[in-house]
């Protein structure tokens, strides 16, 4: 059994997938070819934003969001505590400082509390400047907007959502890679939207960030890729992954359908015996990952190894919080009790099951059968 079967989907859409790549060699535009720009109109018009920009990958996604607004020494950006390196790498990596707040433990998204408290103790230590917020979509689910907004407007933050995990996602209809002041997302073949090889987008309504981020992301071009304004990377799209993408994006609508049914029959069978995951209401997942929770770290792993002899793969995303990396040693705030954390409860306890779209009946109910025998 995989964990994600990304060769089976590969079976489903083989002719179209095949005959998109086959294309792209014998055109031979291998960067920036037509696809590519093809591709960014059909994204935007999918997530209803002006702008998409597509790049090498979604941490670069995030990077160029964070250039274009030029964020960098002294600034401070908040992030939460449970989520990939990658959503506070590229805070540091720009010379800014991550500020690392706590999760809720039922969405496992940021908590706005924490969120609110997190930028109080930085205005009062007066070193650094609140400039933005990272909300990541963990899983799949949407963070709670309405909030993040609420907090974010009071104290003049702007907002990156981080929709890695979220494209597809939704609340009350309106799309992930929106919500964000920029929104980005990555199309690593496991995310929700997967290539074959990485990839990733840049969302935004606004055409001055927008200019920017197509500028940093060859180059720091001007009016032509020869002349350099300012610096830049070099974060394109090929035009592979472009047309793979399209074939993807139009199968997409179908698979969301299916892993929310797969989420479904999970919930159902299992909410009697571990804390199955809870979307609220108005709220759609993507399901990027099915995370359940144990009661503690040793039933957790218990299971695992269970699960393990049972044939079925199981990962504990993540077993570290942001504020336990080695690489963030010198981030971290004296003034906040960590240990009191949702975050590094969740570390402990979680842990995700099999998902993708295209898992059998027999599939779901083996795995809870096991799961049920083991806990
Ligand atoms: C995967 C991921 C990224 C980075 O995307 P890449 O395409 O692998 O660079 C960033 N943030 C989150 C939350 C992710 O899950």
């Amino acid at each position: 059994m995989q964990f994600r079967d990304l060769a089976k989907q590969y079976q489903i859409l083989k002719a179209d997938i095949d005959k998109a790549m086959s294309d792209v060699a014998s055109q031979a535009h291998y960067i920036m070819g037509p696809q590519v720009k093809e591709l960014e109109q059909q994204l935007a018009e999918y997530v209803g934003v002006k702008h998409c920009l597509t790049c090498a990958n979604g941490t670069d996604a995030l990077t160029l969001a964070l250039k274009a607004w030029g964020i960098g020494e002294g600034d401070a950006v908040f992030v939460p505590d449970f989520t990939f390196f990658a959503s506070a790498e590229v805070v540091a990596l720009e010379g800014a400082t991550p500020i690392f707040v706590d999760v809720d433990d039922v969405t496992f998204n940021i908590d706005v509390k924490s969120l609110e408290f997190a930028i109080q103790q930085t205005l009062a230590e007066g070193k650094l400047t609140p400039k933005v917020v990272v909300a990541v979509d963990l899983f799949g689910l949407p963070a709670n907007y309405p909030a993040v907004r609420a907090v974010a407007e009071k104290y003049s933050l702007l907002i990156l959502e981080d929709g890695a995990q979220g494209f597809g996602g939704s609340i009350n209809g309106q799309k992930s890679c929106s919500f964000g002041d920029i929104s980005t997302t990555s199309f690593f073949p496991a995310k929700p939207l997967g290539c074959y090889g990485d990839g990733g987008a840049v969302f935004t309504d606004n055409d001055e960030w927008a200019t920017l981020i197509e500028s940093y992301r060859v180059h720091g071009k001007g009016t032509d890729k020869y002349d350099n304004v300012r610096i830049g990377i070099n974060s394109r799209l090929d035009t592979l992954q472009a047309a793979i993408l399209q074939v993807k994006l139009r199968a997409f609508d179908d698979e969301v359908e299916r892993v929310n049914e797969v989420a479904r029959a999970y919930t159902r069978t299992l909410n009697k015996y571990v804390k199955t995951p809870v979307i609220p209401e108005g709220y759609r997942s993507s399901w990027a990952q099915y995370t359940i929770q144990l009661p503690d770290e040793a039933t957790r792993n218990n299971l695992q190894s269970a699960l393990k002899a049972a044939g079925i793969p199981s990962m504990v995303y993540y077993p570290k919080t942001m504020h336990d990396q080695t690489a963030f040693n010198n981030c971290q705030s004296s003034n906040i009790n960590y240990q009191s954390y949702s975050a590094a409860r969740l570390c402990r306890t979680v842990l995700s099951l099999p998902m993708h779209p295209y898992m059998s009946l027999s599939e779901i109910e083996f795995i809870c059968s096991s799961l049920i025998a083991s806990v």
